[in-house]
């Protein structure tokens, strides 16, 4: 059974995300999307909302669950039986940091290799804090994620303007 993660923040998934979700699905058994429970940084969704959200826009993908996880990739990896770890490369931009992390936990868990997919073109420059800025300002966001996951992050702004940005 070959068991993949694609670990990441997804907050929100967006289509540049689902596209990689989909190419990775069809070249293994069973995908994990790992949904990392950031502490430092201050994400708009819980892990758990964003966790439902992929539940939501792959329920079409039998292959594909989605889980939250916190600490070190490789240890999430173990816990899943997974074999790869996946990540999306756009441009050159993302190439330093994603080799400097495939090299480190290839140090740490040789039994685990990481492959890449390049992203598909019109998504090159698709990122979950572009969506948010592009929605803060009050841009349209519906050409970068799927509708559930628009309507999503509309109604959390709307709550978070309602209650002074408390939420
Ligand atoms: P971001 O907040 O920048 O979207 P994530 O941590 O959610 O980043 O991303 C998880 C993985 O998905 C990373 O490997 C990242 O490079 C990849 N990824 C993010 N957006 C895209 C995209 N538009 N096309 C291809 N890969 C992507």
């Amino acid at each position: 059974m070959r068991i993949a993660i694609y670990p990441g923040s997804f907050d929100p998934v967006t289509l540049g995300h689902l596209n990689i979700i989909e190419r990775a699905a069809s070249t293994v058994d069973q995908l994990i999307v790992g949904v990392l429970e950031n502490q430092t940084k201050s994400p708009l969704f819980t892990a758990d909302e964003r966790v439902e959200m992929i539940e939501q826009v792959t329920k079409e993908m039998p292959n594909v669950s989605a889980k939250t996880f916190n600490g070190l990739t490789i240890d999430f990896a173990r816990q899943c039986g997974a074999q790869l770890i996946v990540r999306g490369l756009r441009a050159i931009t993302d190439f330093e940091y994603e080799l400097q992390m495939a090299q480190t936990n290839r140090i740490l868990a040789p039994e685990v290799d990481t492959v890449f997919f390049t992203t598909e073109l019109k998504y090159a420059y698709l990122s979950s804090s572009t969506v948010k800025e592009v929605a803060h300002f009050g841009g349209d966001i519906e050409c970068f994620l799927s509708p559930l996951v628009a309507e999503r992050v509309y109604k959390k702004l709307a709550n978070k303007n309602s209650s002074g940005g408390k939420s």
